[in-house]
């Protein structure tokens, strides 16, 4: 890249927990970096217009582009309101509107920051323009890694983790590469994602029956979205990532394994042939990801509190309970499965997931609801992107029904 140009990022979900979190990198980035400047170009918001305006406003050089991705806001008083914060700039609308900017030729690197299947047309379309994705949404490979492989493939794209683990792997991957020559890296003989068990960790199964919304979305080490919250109560969010890392690493689900580690500071770890185990450590906090994976290969100076050397820190690795966290099962089972069956999973959890926050049904009907909605679909092995979207509809509507709703 040549010296001083600017690199302009569109974020997609700059409203939520990661996108606050991208803009906040971009801006350190803007006063650290010697090389390149950084331009939030694109900020995209689903129905929190003031959240937006705030995003776009704050943003140093000031952004090319809001896009407002629920269209019932289009040409709302509102809405107009947010394209004045900043001069030079227009709105868009619709899920359309985060394509168009996907493909444009002024982005350099996309952050896929966007919660659930509602993030996968934006992030394909960034993968088909062969842009760098820093994809937070691992609900696109969850539904469809296969594509997502085969347009990265296709386009040349480069798709750099955001998620902790997924960016933990890649970095512990790098590490057994040889200085010295330009052979890849040999390939790991296990993956091991670790998950910090959640705010549940160490209830009974009686106790998570009767789980409450408040006590499930207080994770004991990150601060996240509701939906990511309530994910890693259940520990569906290391299911998603255990089939997000079988498609991002191409390793099979027999390769994966998964150790809870409460403290959150080993983000995963990397086994080699030879039995060597590589891990990386940072405590919790989602900028270094991030800022890695719009960086990289370069490592620059970053907001994350570095590891303090001066206390104690307890690292401890957990055997995770399969029996008090069935979803685990369902996990492998999926990415083994490939096919229709992340899709199906994916619908089914984010479906009831939105009907327990809104009180509807308990906090374990999350995953034995998964699980009958899986078991009730007939799988396909190679589906076509239409085929996967309409399964997504069709296992909505079933996890309803296995609750009478
Ligand atoms: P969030 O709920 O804080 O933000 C979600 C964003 O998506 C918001 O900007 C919202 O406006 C937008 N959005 C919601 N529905 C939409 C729709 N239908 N169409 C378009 N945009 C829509 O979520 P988050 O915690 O930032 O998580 C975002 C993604 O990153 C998820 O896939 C999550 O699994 C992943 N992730 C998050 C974390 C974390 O620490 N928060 C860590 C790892 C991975
Ligand atoms: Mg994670």
């Amino acid at each position: 890249v040549d010296a001083n140009r600017t690199l302009n990022v569109a974020v997609f979900g700059a409203t939520g927990s990661i996108g606050t979190a991208t803009a906040e990198v971009i801006a350190h980035l803007n006063r650290v970096d010697t090389q390149l400047k950084w331009r939030m170009w694109a900020a995209s918001g689903h129905r929190n217009l003031e959240r937006l305006a705030q995003i776009v406003s704050a943003a140093d050089p000031a952004p090319h582009r809001a896009v407002l991705s629920d269209p019932t806001f289009a040409d709302s008083d509102r809405a107009r309101q947010i394209a004045t914060v900043r001069p030079g700039m227009s709105i868009t609308y619709g899920p359309d509107a985060l394509v168009e900017v996907a493909q444009s030729p002024e982005v350099d690197i996309v952050v896929a920051a966007i919660v659930g299947r509602a993030g996968l047309e934006s992030t394909l379309a960034a993968v088909e323009a062969g842009k760098r994705v820093a994809l937070a949404n691992k609900e696109t490979l969850v539904v469809a890694g296969p594509l997502v492989r085969r347009a990265m493939v296709a386009s040349g794209a480069e798709i750099l983790p955001v998620d902790s683990e997924h960016s933990a792997i890649f970095q512990c991957m790098g590490t057994s590469a040889s200085p010295s020559t330009t052979q890849p890296p040999p390939k790991p003989k296990k993956l091991i994602l670790t998950a910090s068990g959640g705010p549940f960790r160490t209830w009974t199964k009686e106790q998570m029956q009767a789980a409450t919304v408040e006590s499930a979305l207080a994770h004991p080490t990150w601060n996240m979205g509701a939906k990511i919250s309530i994910d890693s109560a259940t520990m569906m969010n290391k299911s998603l990532e255990i089939i997000e890392a079988r498609w991002l690493f191409d390793l099979p689900a027999d390769a994966i394994e998964v150790v809870v580690h409460p403290q959150s500071i080993i983000h995963s770890m990397v086994e080699f042939d030879d039995g060597s185990v590589i891990a990386q450590m940072s405590p919790p906090d989602m900028k270094l990801p991030i800022q890695y994976a719009l960086t990289y290969p370069r490592r620059l100076e970053c907001e994350s509190p570095g590891l303090d050397r001066s206390r104690r820190w307890d690292l401890s690795l957990e055997v995770a309970d399969h029996d008090r966290f069935p979803g685990l099962a369902l996990g492998f089972e999926v990415a083994a499965a490939g096919g229709t069956a992340g899709a199906v999973v994916n619908a089914a959890n984010e479906e009831a997931v939105g009907l327990f926050l809104n009180g509807q049904i308990r906090f374990t009907d999350i995953v034995s609801g998964c699980r009958d909605v899986f078991q009730n679909h007939t799988h396909e092995s190679d589906p076509p992107l239409s085929r996967l979207l309409e399964l997504d509809i069709w296992a909505r509507k079933e996890t309803r029904n296995r609750f009478q709703l």
